[in-house]
C-alpha cells in the first residue's frame, strides 16, 4: 500500500476530509478551530486542501496545508493543478509542501479560467505552459523530481469527466477517460480519488470496470490501487442543485424525490441528506474490495462540520481510539456552520 495508507490495518475502513482555503483572515481562523475540533472528534486518516487552478489560491492553500500538517498534526494531502501554471510555480508548491512535512499530492490538471476558453474557437483553452497539459504530465514531473518522496493521487470520474473546455464535451464517458486514467497510474499515481456522486449504480459499475481493466500491455493496472469515492454531504437544496450541475453528477430518482419532498425546509434537507449519504457509505462498504486494501471514503466538506460529523459517526467510520476520549463530540457542536 502507498505510504498514505500504510498505518491502516487491512480490513479497516477510513475516511478523509476536504477543505478549501477561506478568503478572509477571520474565515481562516474560524476554519482553523473547526478543523481542530473535527480532527479530534472524527479522526480522519487524512485531510486534503484544494488548490485554485492556475495557482490562484497558492499562498492560502499552502498556509492552510501547513496549519493542517504542522499545527494540527494531520496527515495532509495538497491538491495541485498544473494547467496555466508555470514550472516555477509547480516547483515552489512542491518545495513548500516538502518543507512543512507534507508527503502527499493530489495531482490534477485543473480547469482553464472560464473567460479564456469562452473566447477560443478551438475549444481547448490556450495553456501558458505546454509542459503541463494533462494531469499525467504533473504525475510524471513529480516522480521525476521527487522519486517516491510523495504519495501521488489522481482524479477519477465514475460518471465520466464532463470537460467544458473540450469541444467534445457531452460525449465524454468513463470509456473515454480510462486510457488517460491508466496513463496517470502508469506514470506513478498510487491512489485514485473520485468526483462526487450520488449514484451507487454508476459508482459500483466504475469500480468493477477499473478493477477488471487491462491496458494495452496486458497489465491490470487498477487491480489493487486504492479507489476513494468522493461524497458531498447535502447542505442545502440550492447547493446540491448547483454542485450536481457543475460536476454533472446525476441524482437518482429516489434520492431526488426525497430531497424535493423537503426542499423548502433547510434543516430537513440536511437531515435527509445525512440519511442519504449514510446509506451510500453503507452501500459502498458492501461492494467487493481487493484483499488487503482498506475501504476509504472522501468527503467534500465545503468547510462545514455538522453533516459530515453525523455521517461519519452514524456509519462507524471514526476509528477506535486508544487514547482517552476527546472532550468534544459532534453532538456538542453548538456553533453554526454558516
Ligand atoms: P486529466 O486527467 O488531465 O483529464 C482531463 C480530461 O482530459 C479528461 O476528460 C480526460 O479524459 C482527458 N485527457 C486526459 N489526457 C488526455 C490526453 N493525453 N489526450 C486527450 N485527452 C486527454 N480542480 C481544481 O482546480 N482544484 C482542486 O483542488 C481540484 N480538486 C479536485 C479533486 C478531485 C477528487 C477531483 C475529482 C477533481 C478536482 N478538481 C480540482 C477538478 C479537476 O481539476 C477538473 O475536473 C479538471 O477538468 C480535470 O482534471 P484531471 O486531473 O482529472 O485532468
Amino acid at each position: 500500500l502507498p505510504t498514505l495508507f500504510a498505518s491502516l490495518p487491512p480490513s479497516s475502513n477510513y475516511f478523509s476530509l476536504e477543505f478549501f482555503p477561506p478568503k478572509t483572515s477571520s474565515g481562516f481562523s474560524n476554519l482553523q478551530s473547526r478543523l481542530a475540533r473535527m480532527a479530534a472528534a472524527l479522526r480522519p486518516l487524512f485531510v486534503t486542501v484544494t488548490w485554485g487552478a492556475g495557482g490562484s489560491t497558492a499562498t492560502k492553500s499552502l498556509e492552510l496545508a501547513e496549519v493542517c500538517q504542522r499545527q494540527l498534526g494531520l496527515t495532509t494531502v495538497l491538491h495541485l493543478t498544473c494547467t496555466n501554471m508555470k514550472r516555477s510555480m509547480v516547483d515552489e508548491a512542491l518545495e513548500s509542501a516538502k518543507e512543512v512535512g507534507i508527503r502527499n499530492i493530489l495531482a490534477l490538471r485543473g480547469d482553464p479560467p472560464r473567460e479564456e476558453y469562452r473566447d477560443t474557437s478551438e475549444g481547448l483553452a490556450t495553456d501558458s505552459n505546454e509542459e503541463f497539459v494533462w494531469a499525467a504530465d504533473l504525475v510524471r514531473y513529480i516522480r521525476r523530481q521527487y522519486g517516491d518522496y510523495f504519495s501521488v493521487g489522481v482524479a477519477g470520474y465514475p460518471e465520466g469527466h464532463a470537460d467544458e473546455s473540450n469541444p467534445e464535451a457531452g460525449k465524454q464517458s468513463v470509456e473515454h477517460d480510462l486510457p488517460y486514467l491508466a496513463e496517470k497510474v502508469a506514470a506513478g499515481a498510487d491512489f485514485i480519488m473520485t468526483q462526487l456522486g450520488y449514484d451507487i449504480n454508476a459508482y459500483q459499475a466504475y469500480e468493477k470496470r477499473l478493477r477488471g481493466y487491462v491496458d494495452t500491455d496486458g497489465n491490470k493496472l487498477f487491480a489493487t490501487i486504492p479507489i476513494i469515492p468522493g461524497l458531498m454531504p447535502i447542505q442545502s437544496y440550492q447547493i446540491i442543485k448547483r454542485i450536481t450541475k457543475l460536476s454533472h453528477a446525476k441524482i437518482p430518482e429516489d434520492i431526488s424525490r426525497r430531497i424535493e419532498a423537503v426542499k423548502s425546509d433547510d434543516e430537513a434537507v440536511k437531515r435527509v441528506g445525512v440519511d442519504i449519504l449514510s446509506e451510500l457509505v453503507d452501500q459502498i462498504k458492501a461492494l467487493p474490495q481487493p484483499d488487503g486494501v482498506p475501504r476509504g471514503f472522501h468527503f467534500y466538506t465545503l468547510n462545514l462540520e455538522k453533516s459530515v460529523a453525523f455521517i461519519v459517526e452514524r456509519t462507524g467510520l471514526t476509528p477506535p481510539i486508544s487514547e482517552p476520549e476527546p472532550e468534544s463530540s459532534p453532538g456538542d457542536l453548538s456553533d453554526s456552520d454558516a
